[in-house]
């Protein structure tokens, strides 16, 4: 048997949702199989009011579980190709907001950040990681907040057009205090974009436990589209754009796939040999992962409205 079936599987029979203090249950228990930093099992709760699905407890050392190699700081040519290759994440903005002033929470290394300096947007970044830090601040000269606790932070700043936060939010010990800080902050008519993993995604009815999108146990939340339209309306935000199905959704339903079959090795030869299978398989599906809000992951906008 596989630790993950040894493990125990629930401390609680059932808790309320952090999100609309609902009555959730136990989904399943899950170990970190994208990096293996430990075997431990953590139990993930699923709301039946809401349908959001949350980590029962996060570790208390969860830092061990964003190991330095998380991030490979890139050169600044090395940066510059890979911003020049895929302009979705800027050009969905632009089709909303096309200058003044942007925050990014959670740039890593900076690549859309430094897409937005490029169009002429007045760039902040809130990063949790130092020698990002270094990087944004010193390399891309963006004005760079060092934090973990992106909510507050966001209470220093002046305020922006356009706050995106990509593929972070899932990560935060408290999403809905995030959203109505960065409601607060927005210039009315003002933006907030996010995108993160799809809890009504294909690959997760298919995977479950061992989806690579669950990412056990550093994905605190997992939000239904329906449940982020409704939280984001309690703090004064509209929704004016949603895609499961954009070149951003396609990457992560490819690399739902590859993930997926190379977490299963822990040889470097078969994990290649996994990561090109993983790829056909990735085509083979992809009709399957396109279809209806299927799509591995979501991209939605929110306006906040005019006084
Ligand atoms: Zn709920």
């Amino acid at each position: 048997m596989s630790p993950i079936q040894e493990a125990p599987v629930a401390r609680s029979q059932s808790r309320s949702c952090p999100l609309c203090s609902g009555k959730a249950e136990v989904l399943f228990a899950a170990t970190d199989e994208n990096h293996h930093v430990s075997q431990i099992p953590y139990t993930y709760l699923k709301c039946r009011g809401c349908n959001g699905i949350f980590l029962e407890n996060p570790p208390v050392d969860l830092g061990r579980y964003y190991r330095s190699d998380y991030y490979a700081i890139p050169s600044f040519e090395q940066l510059q190709k890979v911003a020049d290759k895929d302009h979705n994440k800027i050009d969905t903005v632009r089709r909303f907001v096309t200058e003044g002033r942007l925050l990014e929470v959670g740039p890593a290394f900076g690549v859309f950040a430094w897409q937005a300096k490029q169009v002429g947007f007045v760039v902040d970044v809130i990063e949790m990681d130092a020698r990002c830090c270094a990087y944004l601040q010193g390399t891309l000269g963006v004005n760079v907040t060092q934090s973990g606790d992106p909510q507050e932070a966001i209470k220093a700043l002046p305020p922006h057009d356009v706050i995106a936060i990509w593929h972070v939010l899932e990560h935060l010990a408290d999403p809905y205090a995030f959203l109505s800080s960065a409601a607060a902050n927005l210039k009315p008519g003002g933006i907030l974009v996010i995108a993160m993993p799809n809890p009504d995604a294909w690959q997760f009815k298919v995977m479950g436990r061992h989806w690579p999108h669950l990412d056990a146990p550093r994905h605190l939340f997992l939000i239904p589209e329906v449940t982020m339209t409704r939280l984001a309306a309690q703090v004064g935000l509209k929704k004016l754009f949603l895609t499961s199905d954009d070149s951003d959704a396609k990457s992560w339903n490819r690399f739902g796939w590859q993930r997926l079959l190379m977490n299963r090795f822990s040889s470097k030869f078969m994990q290649r040999v996994m990561f090109v299978l993983g790829y056909g398989i990735s085509l083979f599906f992809a009709a399957l992962d396109r279809q209806g809000f299927n799509g591995s992951a979501y991209t939605i906008i929110f306006r906040k409205n005019e006084p």
